[in-house]
Order: C-alpha cells, then sequence, then structure tokens
C-alpha cells in the first residue's frame, strides 16, 4: 500500500509542464469561435428573423413556431459547419452543474433505412423532454408522471463542445414548476429590473431598464491526479476527511505572492483559450492563499449569462485538468486548516442609459440615486439575511462559513468609513439641510458632492461576507462549487421586493403632498435608521462579533438543515409569490432537496470515512503496533524484564497510545454506524437531515482526530494515504 503512495508521490514529482499549443492570432480574433453570439446571428439568420429574435429577448416578446424553425436552420447549419453532429438541451439540476443529454441531428430522409439527412426544427430548439425522473424534484413530480420539460432561454447564446451543439434552457416539470436554477434565476432579474427601473424613473425618466450584473471569481486547488486516486476520501467526496495538517501550510504567506508554478500556469493558459473559445471573458489569473491553491475571474457580464459561463468554466476547469495530469478540486473545504475556496459574487445593478446604480455619480442627482439604491440594498439583506444565508449554504460550504474562517455564519454589510459616515450625516440632518435645490430646481444632497476617492475604493474589509467594494456589493459566501443562481435569486428578488416597498411608500408621501425629493429624502432616512443592525465594519472573525450579531437580532443559526427554514418563512413565501419567482410549493419542494442533498453528502462521506478507517488506518496502524511488540519482546529476551522495560518505557509508552486510539476509532465508527442507521428510518427529510446533523456528524472530528495522531506516530513508509505535504506541495 505505502509503496503504492511512494510509487505517485515519485511520479507526480517527475511530471512536467505540458506544452499548450497557444494560437497565433489575437484573442479577440477566435473569442466566442464556439459560441452562437451576435456575429454568427448577423451571419445565419436572416435580416427579417434577427429583428424578431431582438424583440423576443429585448423586449420579452413570444416565441412563434415560424421564427423557432428559421433560428433553428440558421444555428444548424452553423453548428454543422463547425464540426457538430449531436445537439443537447443543456440545463441546471437542482444537483450540482449542469445536466444535458445528446441527440444527434440525424433523421431518415424518407422512408425508414434510405438514408438520413440532418434535421434540427424549431421544435427541437425551443423544447424538449429529457427523461426527468432521475433529477431532484422534491416530489414535484410524481415518477408516474416523471415528465420534465426543458425549454430554450434565448438570452443565453448556445454553443458548441466537442462534437455538440449546446442549447441552454431551463427546466420545469409537467404543470410549470421549476427544477432548476435557471427559471427562477430569469424570474428575480424580471423582478429587479420592473423595480429597480420604477425607482430610476424618480431620477431620469429615460430608463427603461435595469440590469443586473454578476462577475465571478473562482477558486479552487490543483491536486496531481496519482495523489487524487491515492485518496478514497479525495475521490468519493471532494474533500480530504482525514489528515495531519504538513509543519508548513499557509503561515508564510508566500504562496500568494508566489509565481504561479509552471505545470499550473500551463494548465491556467489552456483554460482561459478554451473560455476565450466560449466568449467567457477571463481576465486574472493567480495564486490564492492556501498552497496549491488558486483563482481565476473573468469580466463581469449580464448576470443570467455570467452564470451559465460560470458553469460552463467549471467543467472546462475538470476537463483541462485531466488533461495536465491534475484534479481540480471545487470543494469549498478540501483540507482542513487552510483556507477554503469561495466564489466571491460580484454584483450590481446598471440601467440601460449606462449608468451603474452603485456608482457615486458625477452629479446631484445621481448622488441621490446612488445614495437610494446603496440605502435600499442595505434594507434588503437585513431584512433577508437569513434568507441570503441560507441560499449560499450547503454541506460543502458550512466548513468554510463560520468554522474559524471567513466569511463568518452571520450575513452582515461592509461599507466602508466614507460611506458609512455619509449615511451617518444624512441620518443626522433635517430633511430641509438634507435636500437642497439648485437654480434649476434640481435636488442635491446637503452634505456636499460624494468624494471621488469613493469610488476607487481601497477599503477592504476581508471578513466581510457582504461588501461594498466601489462600485458593487461582493457576496463572499458563496461557495466555490455553487451554482451562481442560488444566491442571485435571493439577492435579487430580496432587493426587488424591497424597492416596491420603497416606491409605494415613496408615492405614499408624494400623494399626500410632500415634494418628491423630500419623500426620498425621509424614507432613506427612516431606512439608514431601520437598517443598523447589519453594518458591521470590524473583524467578522472575532467571538465578540457573533455574540454581538445575536443581540442585533441578526440570524446566527449554524446547523445547515435549520438554516433552509429561512426558504419558507411566511414573510419570505409571500414575497417570493408576490413577485413571481416561487410558488409556496416550489418552496417547500426545492427544501426538500436540499435536505436531501445534505443528508446525502453526510452519508457518504460517513461511509467512506468509516471504510478508510476500518480497511486502511486500522490495519497498518496494528501492523505498526505489531513491530513495535515484537521489538519490546526482543527487548526482553536481550535485557531482560525490569531493564527493558526500563530502556523501552517510551516504546510502551507509543504501544499503549496506539492501542487507545485504535480502540477508540474502532468504538466510534461503530457508534457513527449506529446513529446513521437510525438516522436513514426517519421519514421526514427535513427531520432525517437534522439527524445527519446533529447526531452522525459529530463522530467525524472525534475519529479525525485519531486518526491524524496516529499519522504522526506510524512510520511514513507504511502509511498507506499521501500526506497534505505531498497533496499540498507537488504540482
Ligand atoms: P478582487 O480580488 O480584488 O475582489 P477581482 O479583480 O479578482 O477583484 O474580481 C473582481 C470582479 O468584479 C471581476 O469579475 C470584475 O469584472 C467584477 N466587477 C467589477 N466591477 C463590477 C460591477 N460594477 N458589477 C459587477 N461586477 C463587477
Ligand atoms: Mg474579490
Amino acid at each position: 500500500m505505502s509503496g503504492l503512495r511512494f510509487q505517485v508521490v515519485g511520479a507526480a514529482f517527475s511530471k512536467s509542464p505540458l506544452p499548450v499549443e497557444t494560437p497565433k492570432e489575437p484573442t479577440s480574433a477566435y473569442f466566442g469561435k464556439y459560441v452562437f453570439g451576435r456575429e454568427q446571428m448577423l451571419k445565419y439568420l436572416s435580416k427579417d428573423t434577427l429583428r424578431k429574435f431582438d424583440d423576443i429577448t429585448r423586449n420579452g416578446k413570444p416565441l412563434d413556431r415560424g421564427l423557432a424553425d428559421h433560428i433553428a436552420a440558421g444555428i444548424k447549419q452553423w453548428a454543422i459547419e463547425h464540426g457538430a453532429t449531436h445537439y443537447t438541451h443543456w440545463f441546471q439540476p437542482l444537483t450540482d452543474g449542469t445536466a444535458e443529454k445528446h441527440d444527434s441531428f440525424i433523421e431518415y430522409a424518407g422512408k425508414p433505412g434510405e438514408g438520413v439527412i440532418e434535421e434540427f426544427s424549431g421544435k427541437l430548439l425551443a423544447q424538449q423532454e429529457p427523461d426527468a425522473s432521475s433529477f431532484p424534484s422534491g416530489g414535484l413530480r410524481n415518477t408516474f408522471e416523471a415528465r420534465g420539460y426543458s425549454a430554450w432561454d434565448p438570452t443565453s447564446p448556445a454553443f458548441i463542445v466537442d462534437d455538440t451543439l449546446c442549447i441552454p434552457t431551463i427546466f420545469i416539470s409537467y404543470t410549470g414548476e421549476s427544477l432548476d436554477y435557471k427559471a427562477p434565476l430569469l424570474k428575480a432579474l424580471l423582478a429587479v429590473d420592473k423595480a429597480a427601473t420604477g425607482v430610476c424613473k424618480y431620477f431620469d425618466e429615460n430608463v427603461n431598464k435595469v440590469y443586473s450584473y454578476l462577475g465571478w471569481e473562482q477558486e479552487y486547488f490543483l491536486v496531481d491526479e496519482g495523489l487524487y486516486a491515492t485518496r478514497p476520501d479525495l475521490l468519493m467526496t471532494g474533500r480530504t476527511l482525514i489528515g495531519h495538517e504538513s509543519a508548513k501550510n499557509q503561515q508564510l504567506e508566500d504562496h500568494y505572492f508566489g509565481a504561479i508554478p509552471e505545470r499550473v500556469q500551463a494548465y491556467m493558459k489552456e483554460v482561459e483559450f478554451e473560455a476565450y473559445k466560449y466568449g467567457i471573458p477571463c481576465k486574472t489569473r493567480h495564486n490564492e492563499v492556501a498552497p496549491n491553491q488558486f483563482e481565476l475571474a473573468p469580466i463581469f457580464g449580464e448576470t443570467n449569462l455570467a452564470n451559465d459561463q460560470n458553469l460552463l468554466i467549471m467543467s472546462i476547469m475538470k476537463r483541462v485538468a485531466r488533461k495536465h495530469g491534475f484534479r481540480v478540486l471545487l470543494h469549498e473545504k478540501p483540507f482542513a486548516g487552510i483556507n477554503g475556496s469561495g466564489k466571491h459574487n460580484n454584483w450590481s445593478l446598471g440601467t440601460d442609459t449606462g449608468v451603474g446604480l452603485f456608482t457615486p455619480g458625477k452629479t446631484p442627482e445621481e448622488n441621490l440615486q446612488f445614495v437610494t439604491f446603496i440605502v435600499n440594498i442595505l434594507m434588503a439583506v437585513y431584512k433577508n439575511n437569513a434568507l441570503l444565508k441560507a441560499s449560499v449554504m450547503t454541506a460543502m460550504n458550512a466548513h468554510r462559513l463560520g468554522a474559524n474562517e471567513a466569511p463568518p455564519a452571520i450575513i452582515s454589510v461592509f461599507l466602508g468609513t466614507q460611506l458609512s459616515s455619509l449615511l451617518d450625516k444624512i441620518e443626522n440632518s433635517t430633511s430641509e439641510e438634507g435636500i437642497t435645490l439648485d437654480d434649476k430646481k434640481k435636488m442635491a444632497l446637503g452634505i456636499g458632492s460624494i468624494p471621488e476617492v469613493l469610488i476607487d475604493n481601497t477599503d477592504r474589509n476581508r471578513t466581510s461576507p457582504f461588501a461594498f467594494t466601489g462600485n458593487r456589493f461582493e457576496f463572499r459566501a458563496v461557495g466555490s462549487s455553487a451554482n451562481c443562481a442560488s444566491a442571485m435569486i435571493a439577492v435579487n428578488t430580496a432587493v426587488a421586493a424591497q424597492l416596491e416597498e420603497f416606491k409605494a411608500t415613496v408615492d405614499a408621501k408624494i400623494a399626500a403632498g410632500t415634494s418628491k425629493e423630500h419623500a426620498i429624502f425621509e424614507v432613506i432616512k427612516q431606512y439608514i435608521k431601520e437598517s443598523k443592525a447589519i453594518r458591521f465594519d470590524g473583524n467578522g472573525y472575532s467571538d465578540a462579533w457573533k455574540a454581538e450579531a445575536a443581540q442585533r437580532g441578526l440570524d446566527c443559526e449554524t446547523s445547515v438543515p435549520k438554516i433552509y427554514d429561512a426558504y419558507t418563512k411566511p414573510e419570505t413565501v409571500k414575497m417570493f409569490e408576490k413577485l413571481g419567482v416561487f410558488t409556496a410549493k416550489e418552496l417547500a419542494a426545492r427544501n426538500e432537496v436540499k435536505w436531501d442533498i445534505y443528508t446525502k453528502k453526510i452519508q457518504i462521506e460517513a461511509r467512506v470515512l468509516g471504510d478508510l478507517v476500518l480497511s486502511s488506518i486500522v490495519p497498518v496502524a496494528t501492523k505498526y503496533q505489531g513491530i513495535l511488540l515484537d521489538s519490546a519482546n526482543k527487548m526482553v529476551s536481550v535485557f531482560g524484564q525490569d531493564k527493558a522495560a526500563k530502556l523501552g518505557s517510551q516504546t510502551l509508552k507509543t504501544i499503549e497510545q496506539i492501542s487507545g486510539y485504535i480502540d477508540s476509532l474502532k468504538t466510534n465508527v461503530e457508534a457513527m454506524v449506529d446513529a446513521r442507521r437510525k438516522a436513514n428510518r426517519i421519514e421526514s427529510e427535513q427531520e432525517k437531515a437534522i439527524a445527519y446533523h446533529d447526531t452522525v456528524l459529530p463522530f467525524f472530528d472525534e475519529i479525525r482526530d485519531k486518526v491524524d495522531r496516529l499519522e504522526l506516530i506510524v512510520d511514513d513508509e507504511m502509511w498507506p494515504l499521501p500526506k497534505y505535504r505531498e497533496l499540498l506541495f507537488i504540482r
């Protein structure tokens, strides 16, 4: 066994970077080559078709069959010219990642057996019926009517992977309920567009649409494939369930600033070339804080598309990693004791007139608009802090959130000193002082202009889960393996609801005779007071903050299954229903799915951990114990009982330690299996998940502790699993 470990370590050491063939042309020449984007549409669709298509994507006009046929014909021609032989509806089920079922373009030309032609009709483009019974639905789709439909999302362009045309689609049940992430995301984006446009019109009548923008930062670890393959825990669960921390890890912080290792550099290069072909505008790449941890980030884009691109790049990253002899770990916490991986969601709203709503403006009206939006975001996050946490919480991310690591499992907003003092000033000024009207009767905040320096905000707080960073908010609690849509649905819906309420309140004041400017000002001022509890600029990791946050009434729940309850609180259900994002039935069903996934993740980890301990660790420890016992016996035969006991006292102690650990391991694994059996008998998904959290999970630390102690004692030559130092420092 240990022979295998040294073999893979040796092999990993001797690998050299895979040569990457770089395209000769500049990036812009092949950017988006495999995407049916604007350029391709101009070439493959008639003017009339393109005009009608724009009407659908920009103005929400319905798609008719004739138009779908025309578009399908254009896409088919383009796809075939680029080597596609198959097509698939590409959708985002509630499990990880994306799903697809490939169909070939071929159909019989005439009678069966008389040769084939390539066919792709509007009907096939618009709708498909994958066998949905194997995707989670939380009971929304009984198996006797196991039908789910995928329907084309024309706002995200089709693309070709290998020989397959991929069509981004939503995935819904026979009765119309969402079974995916994309459908509710599109609804949330529509809601925030409508609500934000309504508020923008107070300031600029020309605004007709507000876009939600997302710029994700993808963190990940790379591990050599040989080392990965010899760690059953990594292979089966994506994280190490055992492993003593290495003598050196991230304390020197030398990795973050270091040069990118060569094999990794080659990998990154190839990921980027691939990404560019799919129109994903990768911008930055660098080492992250932990050893063998890296990050990749594109330029931000419209949220729906940016999210599709993130899902696509996660699959590109996995594919390219294999080619380079790596495995990419997207798990939120692959290694204990060092940083985990997140996916910061940089999020903002912007108008169709080109104004960033979280960007301090140059004119007084723009500044009032800026403050209006910032304060409404504060209110939205304040009222929905439990929901936002629920939207990013998973069995995996729980190891990151609140587990001695940032961001904590409490949602708060960081604004920075400048913006904070600006809000303080507004709070303390009267409406008359606060609003001034110039000669042209334009409104201005009576607090002077907002300092230019705010735009270039370097005031950073890395511990905040939701931080203002100059022209956007950075939702940092999102996990590295997550579908960003979950967070983006919650954020955009919460903000939409808040903006609607704001507008209704301001309109009522105006109707009662207050001027628009003063009405806005009064409501903002009131919101600043009301939402104070969500603002926190201090150290989010500290215990003092946990105590204070509880006092402020922020949600401090740390049990994952209980955190999901935030989705079904009456006011939350009302909010989602009112905005048409989720029905009560959908919310309940999705929670069922979340509990089920939670249970299964812990169940699998518990099984893997138990197996590893009983079939790898205990036997090796027992063998080593036998060697020590032999040597102790030999000591006795050479030196006699008394002298041997004295000379070998440390050895005897070690033997006792090992016995104790082995005993504890066996007892705990047995008890864990028992707890699992008991939990498995529970009918309700919610109760079962809670039982897994409360009664199965606690064994993990106890078991790990003993294994990690054994790792320090047992002869290195005999230890079967690659150690942390090997997993983290070989590349
Ligand atoms: P940092 O590591 O300092 O947080 P990065 O450069 O790694 O910053 O990532 C910042 C991300 O934020 C990028 O994806 C960038 O395109 C995105 N971003 C910048 N401005 C906005 C904005 N107004 N709205 C949304 N995302 C933005
Ligand atoms: Mg960031």
